[in-house]
């Protein structure tokens, strides 16, 4: 029962113009589109390149579509992972599992990994609930140390990892040689929430009329999953009530569509509120 790696860019090509807002973010990462493309470049001088960048920040803050477009800039694979199926899926083999990934990856070079929610996998050892299963998610992540820390960087295998509850990660994961670059993801501003509504709806019918610095104005505390979500809705609404453009109203509609959903599921999070 192998797992074979799947390029997931392939056809789609996300960049840097993609991803709204995150300035110093993408700043930060430009290093790595660096590294990849030509790694012998950095290393002539005997330094070694970083082998984990971990990206940390709210859900749906853009975190994944970033690393897709490390990889559609330096034009590398991209394949992707997520901590909690490596624990559901991988029973009694998540650690040879892990290491048949890695060398998957490394026949690939140069490449991506992306493990998305790796807190799943790398909360701390020797602390967690003990639920069954505990150890084999510890051998696991034993693994996944033991990986990042035998390749070497030059074959340009870069690991890219993603998470919103970085307190509660195994310190031994965010060592040097390991995910020793950490970059801030944030929920958008004001400003990048404008930046975020032109990317998407870039390819949508819009009246004339329409106000994006007004639509950013009324979705403070939105993420970029979230707005995309609403113009997305803005345009259903606007289609079904047979319009030829979309108008505010829409938007506005599903604004509060989208306010709506998030308060139900706020709701069954904390249901004494
Ligand atoms: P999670 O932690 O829930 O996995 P994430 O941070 O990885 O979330 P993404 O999956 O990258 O979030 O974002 C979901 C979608 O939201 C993206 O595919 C994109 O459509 C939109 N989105 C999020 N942030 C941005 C952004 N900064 N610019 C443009 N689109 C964005």
């Amino acid at each position: 029962n192998k797992a074979t790696l799947v390029d997931q860019t392939e056809g789609t090509k996300i960049t840097f113009d993609d991803v709204a807002g995150l300035d110093e973010a993408k700043e930060e990462i430009e290093e790595v589109v660096q590294f990849l493309k030509d790694p012998k470049r950095f290393t002539r001088l005997g330094g070694k390149l970083p082998k984990g960048v971990l990206l940390v920040g709210p859900p749906g803050t853009g975190k994944t579509l970033l690393a897709k477009a490390v990889a559609g800039e330096a034009g590398t694979p991209f394949f992707s992972l997520s901590g909690s199926d490596f624990v559901e899926m991988f029973v009694g083999v998540g650690a040879a599992r892990v290491r048949d990934l890695f060398k998957q990856a490394k026949e690939k070079a140069p490449c991506i990994i992306f493990i998305d929610e790796i807190d799943a996998v790398g909360r701390s050892r020797g602390r967690g609930s003990v639920i069954g299963g505990n150890d084999e998610r510890e051998n696991t992540l034993n693994q996944l140390l033991v990986e990042m820390d035998g390749f070497n960087t030059d074959k340009g295998v870069i690991i890219m990892a993603a998470t919103n509850r970085p307190d509660v990660l195994d310190s031994a994961l965010l060592r040097p040689g390991r995910f020793d670059r950490q970059v801030l993801i944030d929920k958008p501003d004001r400003r990048e929430r404008e930046a975020i509504f032109k990317v998407h709806t870039e390819s949508l019918t819009l009246a004339p009329e329409l106000d994006m610095g007004l639509l950013a104005g009324q979705t403070p505390g939105f993420a970029g999953a979230e707005i995309a979500n609403v113009c997305n809705e803005a345009a259903l609404l606007a289609a079904r009530e047979e319009k030829d453009a979309i108008e505010m109203i829409d938007f506005e509609r599903a604004i509060d569509r989208v306010i709506g959903g998030l308060e139900k599921k706020n709701k069954l999070i904390s249901p004494d509120e």
